[in-house]
């Protein structure tokens, strides 16, 4: 055992035994605080154990266990009160001593600056950053400057698709309720369009306009961003430390693309042959390399699960084959498709009609295979491969083109927020989106736990369930609609025809139309014109301003009642 020390006070270790117990009491702590649940590890001593034998030695013992990355409001109450009934010095453990510094650095919030606990943990070595939202919440709670004194009906965090239908249809159904929306950003994107984009289909200015031409007029829109969330005092603080309140909370700030993960990649993107339709600016780029291509190698590569629209690494392979069909080059090509994942679409009724395309254009199917690395000045790539035996080896390839998609994470200030489940993604209610420890949250679109396909048409159908169910929680009902998870993705085969892959949790098949109208397993024209002509339209003037085309909420069935025995 060796404590850090990161005040006189207080100091994190790894897990303890018999042995460390009275190490600990030789070395003058007076307290033993234990973070950790217990049975995390066969050989790990009970927190009834570390206590009896800490009484022993006349030193006292509490137990916060902690499940990794979910540190409740209620948790570090405790942690709060136990540091101040504490006789000192006090002595916190885990697995690791992270956890115990990260509930003292949460539970110190009110008395310290967010700047001065993180310069303690860092220099006892812990990297607390990823708290610093959470800090800075807790700290404005305490000092309370900038607290406004209105409080809105509905804060919607993040003017999205998701955001920005979901207050939309709430003021359909309510225009005079009071909705301030949080973004910071001064454009909207109408993200599907960017496969177009990288076909040469659509022009990329189609797909991007000010913030405010969708901004409904009744909102009033905060341009700042969301830096830290106190769900029990109903408050947002943003990021120039002011503080909002609300009577419900929308969160719907979408995901982060991280580029950075990918060492080399960020800096190669935009030349050499590096692209990536996962940007506004970058998916022209897309067209330019496929239009201009030379017979050589392209790669197209796909992270691990959960991405946005789980099909548009493939939807902007087949369609560069496409072109380089018609170029005549396809033949000369070599094109690899490497998947981090195991299959090439999750659900296995589209398989087939992919196949074909796959086998048509000449694709060579890795899967397993991870892009690690990116050499843009050489044109090499690197991927790490799982072998059937669970070994991993490095594999290089070179290509004159890449078409990268980055793995997708939750946004920093929501992973390090009440409000984030195990692995960071807001945990709401699959069916009601309502949060599953706070009802007077609702989450919705790319940021959520649910395991629905994150695209566009899930945000389209969410925002009604949202909105009928965030009506009733003012008026204090229970839930009244709910959500299918019904996502969809228009798999762009060929520049003419599209796999209309529409699924629900579970991968139930959730088609729109009837088969002879459209067969969403076989690429279908019409699925095509669906795409090209009539989905844009249907973002713009439909879902971002209410009207609820083809996704009405559905009623929450009222439970049967018992029958008698
Ligand atoms: P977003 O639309 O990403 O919006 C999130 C918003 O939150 C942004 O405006 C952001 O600025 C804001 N924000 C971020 N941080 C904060 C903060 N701290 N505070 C306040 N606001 C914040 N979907 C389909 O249905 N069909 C498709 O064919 C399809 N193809 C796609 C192809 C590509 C290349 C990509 C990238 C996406 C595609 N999608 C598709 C997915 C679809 O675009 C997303 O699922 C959808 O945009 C999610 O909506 P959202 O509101 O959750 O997130």
């Amino acid at each position: 055992m060796t404590p850090k020390q990161i005040t006189p006070d207080f100091s994190a270790t790894t897990q303890i035994d018999a042995v460390d117990v009275a190490q600990a009491e030789a070395a003058g702590f007076k307290t033993i605080i234990c973070t950790r649940p217990d049975g995390e590890e066969a050989a790990q001593p009970s927190a009834a154990d570390v206590a009896q034998l800490a009484a022993a030695l006349g030193m006292g013992f509490v137990h916060i266990p902690i499940t990794p990355g979910l540190f409740g409001d209620a948790d570090v109450r405790r942690m709060r009160k136990a540091l101040d009934e504490a006789e000192g010095p006090v002595l916190g453990y885990c697995r690791s001593g992270t956890r115990a510094a990260t509930l003292w650095a949460l539970a110190e919030a009110d008395r310290r600056s967010p700047d001065d606990i993180l310069a303690l943990a860092e220099r006892a070595g812990f990297d607390l950053s990823a708290q610093r939202g959470r800090l800075i919440a807790a700290a404005s709670q305490a000092a309370r400057p900038g607290l406004s004194a209105k409080i809105h009906d509905v804060v919607i965090v993040g003017g999205g698709a998701a955001g920005i239908a979901t207050a939309a249809s709430l003021l359909k159904r309510r225009p005079s309720l009071d909705i301030a929306i949080v973004e910071p950003a001064e454009c909207h994107y109408y993200q599907p369009g960017w496969t177009m984009v990288g076909a040469g289909v659509f022009k990329p200015d189609t797909t991007r306009v000010p913030m405010g031409a969708v901004m409904p007029d009744r909102v009033t829109w905060i341009r700042q961003a969301a830096a830290a969330f106190a769900p029990e005092a109903k408050e947002v603080v943003l990021a120039d430390g002011s503080t909002m309140r609300y009577r419900i909370l929308v969160a719907a700030p979408g995901l982060r693309l991280a580029w950075d993960d990918i060492p080399g990649l960020a800096e190669a993107l935009g030349q050499n042959g590096v692209t990536s339709n996962y940007r506004f600016d970058l998916a022209p780029y897309t067209f330019r390399l496929a239009s201009t291509m030379k017979p050589g190698r392209a790669l197209f590569t796909q992270p691990a699960m959960p991405i946005k629209c789980a099909g548009a690494p493939q939807k902007a392979m087949y369609l560069s084959c496409d072109i380089w069909r018609e170029a005549g080059i396809l033949p000369r090509m070599e094109v690899e498709f490497h998947n981090a994942g195991g299959v090439l679409f999750g659900v296995p009724t589209y398989v087939p009609a992919l196949m074909e395309y796959v086998e048509r254009y000449g694709i060579g199917l890795n899967f397993g295979s991870t892009l690690v690395g990116v050499d843009g000045a050489s044109g090499t790539a690197t991927f790490e491969r799982k072998n059937a035996d669970g070994t991993a080896e490095r594999v290089e390839r070179e290509f004159d083109m890449l078409h990268a998609v980055p793995p997708q994470k939750p946004l920093e200030v929501m992973a390090a927020s009440p409000l984030a489940g195990a692995g960071g993604w807001i945990e709401v209610d699959p069916t009601t989106l309502r949060h599953t420890r706070y009802p007077d949250i609702f989450a919705l679109g790319d940021a959520t736990n649910t395991p629905n396909a994150k695209t566009a048409a899930a945000a389209r159908k969410q925002a009604p369930v949202v909105a009928v169910n965030v009506l009733a929680a003012l008026e204090g009902r229970a839930p009244a609609a709910q959500y299918d998870g019904y996502g969809s993705c228009p798999l762009t085969v060929e520049r003419g025809k599209i796999v209309l892959a529409e699924f629900g949790y579970g991968g139930t098949l959730l088609p729109t139309f009837p088969r002879w109208v459209l067969d969403g397993t076989r690429p279908t024209r019409l699925a095509w014109f669906l795409k090209d002509r009539m989905l844009p339209p249907i973002y713009w003037h439909a879902m971002l301003k209410g009207r609820e085309w083809l996704c009405r909420p559905d009623p929450i069935a009222p439970a049967k009642p018992q029958e008698a025995a």
